[in-house]
């Protein structure tokens, strides 16, 4: 007998998707030309002082298309930085900013972008996702802020895979987690849906494949193919669905310890799967398989074992004592979450995420 269809077994979503115009392969640098074409005529290049040879290297080859460096972004988009940028984009007369770098120089392109509303060319060369969200984190007196705005998302991505080769073995396993971060998250939001997910699940299986070979063989081009891949799609799904607990507690510990962005998610990504994993059975499932792990959590600790990044906060910074006031921070500002905020529970986990111990499914 056929059986009748169960409507609440398929429940609708809503799937919010932001333009986004993508060249993504080896060599696509190339095509910067023509981008800086399509959105204006006089680009400013921004990026790290670390990148300022790379910035300067690009401005010489865009010629007359472009006038000038700004070589000051910042982790963590100072607003003091913000305004020195915006001073050098009028006395340069630029009409469109070009962002080399990571998500520290996407962020800075992103905040221009805000304030004048110039066109932007984000050439990412970290996995950690940014130039494919509409959001913007800023920092001023010591607070970080956090902005979701249509305007700040880029006109143009260039995924070159070349200029990733240079990203050294441990800033790219560390950056690598933190775009894992994303689609681990995006896998249990409160605005899940399934293509979001399709995405995420795709995002996962590329880094966790790809990031071993990197850290073996940084000149691996296909695993840094892979992992760019990856870190496209884990951006995407940053920007098209909400974050969790694992996402404000970096944001917190961050901001309140100074300590690194991709590191921060590294170490604590497998202790805030952990404390979702009894409410998100269904997306622990579908972490695991793209990880070939027999369970999430733990999987993810065991990735980051394998690829030499760092388990424990405290290796990164973070005093003991600051364990307790991070889990009443995490729980300041009420925000959704698969399983309710637990002030016990939460300063467990960070507890454990000091120490480097393994995630604990129990707490
Ligand atoms: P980063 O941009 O600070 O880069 C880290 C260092 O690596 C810098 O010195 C940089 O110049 C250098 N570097 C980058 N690419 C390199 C390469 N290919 N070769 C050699 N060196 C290279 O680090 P990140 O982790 O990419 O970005 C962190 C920042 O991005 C944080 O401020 C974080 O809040 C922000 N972020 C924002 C979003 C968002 O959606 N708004 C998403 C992810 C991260």
């Amino acid at each position: 007998m056929k059986q009748a269809f169960d409507d609440s077994a398929t429940p609708g979503f809503i799937y919010n998707g932001h333009p986004a115009r993508v060249i993504f392969g080896f060599g696509t640098l190339a095509q910067v030309h023509d981008e800086v074409h399509r959105l204006g005529r006089r680009a400013i290049v921004l990026s790290t002082p670390q990148q300022v040879d790379q910035a300067r290297h690009l401005s010489a080859r865009l010629g007359d298309l472009s006038v000038g460096v700004f070589a000051e972004a910042t982790m963590h988009t100072p607003v003091d930085v913000t305004e020195r940028a915006l001073k050098a984009v009028r006395e340069l007369g630029a009409d469109c900013t070009v962002a080399l770098g990571g998500g520290s120089t996407t962020g800075l392109g992103k905040a221009i972008a805000l304030r004048t509303d110039l066109p932007q060319i984000v050439i990412p060369t970290t996995y950690a996702g940014s130039e494919m969200t509409p959001i913007l984190g800023e920092t001023e007196h010591g607070a970080k802020k956090t902005i979701r705005d249509a305007k700040v998302l880029p006109e143009t991505v260039i995924y070159d895979v070349d200029l990733t080769m240079s990203l050294p073995a441990s800033l790219s396993a560390s950056s690598g987690m933190n775009a894992i971060a994303h689609s681990v998250e995006a896998l249990y939001a409160q605005d899940a849906n399934p293509i979001v997910s399709l995405m995420a699940c795709e995002g996962i299986e590329a880094l966790a494949k790809a990031l071993p070979g990197i850290v073996e063989n940084p000149d691996d081009r296909a695993a840094r193919w892979q992992a760019l891949y990856g870190a496209w799609l884990s951006g995407t799904c940053l920007g098209a669905v909400g974050m969790g607990l694992h996402h404000k507690l970096c944001h917190t510990l961050g901001g309140a310890f100074d300590l690194p962005h991709a590191e921060t998610h590294t170490i604590v990504l497998p202790h805030g799967v952990a404390y979702n994993a009894r409410a998100t059975q269904p997306a622990m499932a579908r972490i695991a398989g793209a990880l070939g792990a027999p369970e999430a959590a733990m999987g993810l600790y065991d990735l980051a074992g394998r690829i030499g990044a760092k388990r424990a906060l405290r290796d990164i910074g973070m005093p003991e004592a600051g364990i307790a006031r991070a889990a009443e921070m995490a729980l300041a500002n009420p925000y959704w979450n698969p399983r309710p905020l637990d002030l016990g529970s939460i300063k467990q986990l960070i507890a454990r995420a000091w120490s480097g111990a393994p995630p604990d499914l129990a707490i």
